[in-house]
């Protein structure tokens, strides 16, 4: 039995794109999140967690089915258990508030009393082109535009300053984080008498980082950039042609889009003190992955990359008065399902990958295993210890860094001996991943086999 177990209820919140060592309980020289500092203070602090992907699609099917992202099919959604159902079955009201189109896919709603996909019932421009197929034909149409005007790059830069300035001016970009709490306040209200698992996800850190004036301002000291300035570097962004001024214009906005979500959290934070509740909730931070600021040759996260700025992701969990702890053990996020129904005392179903962190925590010993993270079926890395394997399929690259003299995979190291154990790791996992696809597919098959079967019955 655990010791977080007495929780009643368990609040999940994500930040898109936000990396760890951009939190100042991280270690950031500028204070950006002092509430979360805060939880982290009186809670257990993962120093090294890592996504499962570099993306926010992957990278929460990780987070809500516990299995590796390139096993995943959407074929499978009828048959894979996700962590929502799993606390649904034992009594918790489940609420899912999200703002993000990636998130509005079908296995992301599965087990949620109430799912609110705030992308598309926000109000103003956004919705009114927000439904997917709309969204899809706009976005059709915006890449034929920009395939037709990149021959042309001076029309194709004020294309791109222009849309940026317009969509920065209407500030429709993403629905503001005030406006995830306001409904996560109005669902808490709701609910009676049983406990509530619910899951936010904020979308004010990712790309583009609209802080307001205020925020920004008091956050970094300096005076806030003009709508022309942060649109022209929004646009510089995605091809990289930043000047060292721009970046730091561009990362002083990130980080002022870290104080501003963190400011969203004190709100419910104070809002579940006023309430009583918070000794009786337990609060998880994460994030789906994190942000390049060119230190491998691009911005945002364009360009899917295994590195460490695109997978190193902060791991908070808030328990009300359970004593403060570091965790320096390297983890990931297919361990927070399992982890997740660990606390609430909920038994893993057998399609979770992971395992519970809590016997971490409480100094058991637990199995030590490889982080691995990947992209599609091409890329993969793999983290043993201190040394990171990074391997792209397409051209038969392995590379090898030693984390601990070169925490910032910048030069690669030559050490055929393991290279060769990494190898052989990497090839133990392709075949792993091989055949758990195949079983997948052949439970697939007997499902839909016995389900013709029983309607067969039926009908006699
Ligand atoms: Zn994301």
């Amino acid at each position: 039995m655990s010791n977080l177990s007495k929780h009643k209820n368990l609040i999940l919140i994500t930040i898109d794109s936000l990396r760890a060592d951009y939190l100042s309980c991280y270690g950031h020289h500028k204070r950006t999140s002092p509430n979360i500092d805060r939880l982290a203070h009186d809670g257990i602090l993962f120093l090294n967690c890592y996504a499962n992907s570099c993306v926010t699609f992957p990278s929460f099917i990780s987070i809500f089915t516990s299995i590796y992202p390139s096993i995943y099919l959407p074929i499978y959604n009828n048959i894979i258990v996700t962590l929502p159902e799993v606390i649904k079955c034992k009594g918790f009201k489940t609420i899912g508030i999200h703002c993000n189109p990636f998130l509005s896919n079908k296995i992301f709603r599965k087990g949620f009393d109430v799912f609110k996909d705030m992308y598309y019932e926000s109000t103003g421009v956004v919705s009114s082109f927000a439904t997917p197929l709309k969204s899809r034909l706009l976005n059709i149409i915006i890449e034929k535009i920009h395939k037709y005007i990149k021959k042309y790059p001076v029309l194709y830069k004020w294309f791109s300053i222009l849309y940026n300035l317009y969509v920065l001016n209407e500030n429709k970009d993403k629905v503001d984080g005030v406006e995830i709490i306001k409904e996560a306040t109005k669902e808490i209200e709701k609910v009676d008498t049983c406990p509530f698992f619910l899951w936010l996800h904020f979308m004010d850190v990712h790309y583009r980082y609209n802080t307001p004036r205020n925020v920004f301002e008091s956050t970094i000291g300096k005076k806030y950039p003009s709508l022309f300035r942060r649109a022209s570097i929004f646009s510089k962004m995605r091809f990289a042609r930043l000047s060292n001024k721009e970046r730091e214009v561009l990362i002083n906005l990130y980080e002022s889009s870290i104080r501003y979500v963190d400011i969203c959290i004190g709100i419910l934070l104070r809002y579940l003190i006023r309430k009583n509740l918070l000794q009786e909730t337990c609060i998880i931070i994460t994030s789906d992955h994190g942000e390049e600021f060119n230190e491998h040759g691009s911005y945002g996260h364009f360009k899917p990359k295994l590195y460490n700025e695109m997978l190193r992701v902060p791991l908070i969990i808030y328990n009300g008065g359970y004593s403060r702890k570091i965790i320096y053990r390297l983890v990931s996020l297919i361990d927070l399902g399992p982890t997740i129904l660990d606390i609430l005392g909920i038994k893993c179903p057998t399609n979770f990958f992971g395992d519970s962190l809590i016997p971490l925590i409480n100094n058991s010993s637990i199995l030590i295993k490889p982080v691995i993270s990947e992209y599609k079926n091409d890329k993969l890395s793999l983290i043993i210890n201190r040394y990171k394997a990074l391997y792209e399929a397409d051209k038969s690259i392995l590379d090898i860094y030693d984390l601990k003299v070169d925490p910032y995979e910048r030069t690669p190291i030559t050490d055929n001996k393991l290279k060769e154990t990494f190898n052989t790791k990497i090839i133990e996992y392709l075949e792993l991943r091989k055949n758990i696809k195949r079983n997948m597919l052949r439970k697939l098959l007997n499902t839909t086999k016995i389900s013709m079967s029983s309607k067969k019955i039926e009908n006699v």
